[in-house]
């Protein structure tokens, strides 16, 4: 069992900073975050708290791969990064029935801290070119699950909030179907009398 760390203060989560500075963390930023603070989630339904977690990339990570392939830790070896984690229940309303449905978000996300444009730019040129090699290979570019490379800038500033809640925002589904709707692969058919 890891150490559990100190209960973070609101304000940790709240507390507007650098990009370098959640790389740099000691200990993990914790917590069940009430859904009323996140401001950009008008309109969806947080069922219950959100879990998050916000934690420095520990070094040493990518050493040790024998892949052939590039992966998106080998591009950003031995670079500062951190983990976005965001756990919630959602109630979302399905587009197709309109039916009230519940979805399960869980999401988590490493963003890798650039020193400046230069390097970000060189971290994104990496990913793509290896990209293009595992399309080559096995003609699915996400077939290994490839995750995009997620790269901010070390001056970037921002809250633990509301990286969470950019998280929740892209785990949304650009057009909500509820899994009965979703399941049936038949495009709806009407018949009138
Ligand atoms: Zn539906």
């Amino acid at each position: 069992m890891p150490v559990l760390p100190n209960m973070p203060k609101a304000s940790d989560w709240q507390r507007v900073r650098p990009m370098r500075a959640f790389a740099q963390l000691t200990a993990s930023l914790d917590a069940q975050l009430e859904p009323a603070r996140f401001e950009r989630m008008e309109g969806v339904v947080i069922a219950g708290t959100v879990a998050a977690r916000i934690a420095a990339v520990s070094e040493g990570m990518s050493a040790g791969r024998s892949s052939a392939r590039a992966t998106n830790a080998d591009i950003v070896a031995h670079r500062p990064g951190f983990t976005v984690e965001a756990k919630a229940h959602l109630r979302l309303t399905c587009q197709s029935c309109g039916e009230s449905f519940a979805h399960v978000v869980s999401t988590l996300s490493t963003l890798w801290v650039a020193r400046d444009e230069r390097e970000l730019l060189a971290w994104e040129q990496a990913a793509a070119r290896a990209d293009i090699d595992a399309e080559g290979e096995d003609g699915g570019p996400s077939a290994h699950g490839a995750a995009e490379l997620e790269v901010v800038l070390a001056d970037e500033q921002a809250s633990g909030l509301s990286l969470v809640e950019d998280e929740l925002l892209l785990a949304m589904p650009v057009v909500p179907r509820c899994p009965a709707c979703a399941s049936s692969s038949e495009p709806q058919r009407f018949s009138f009398g």
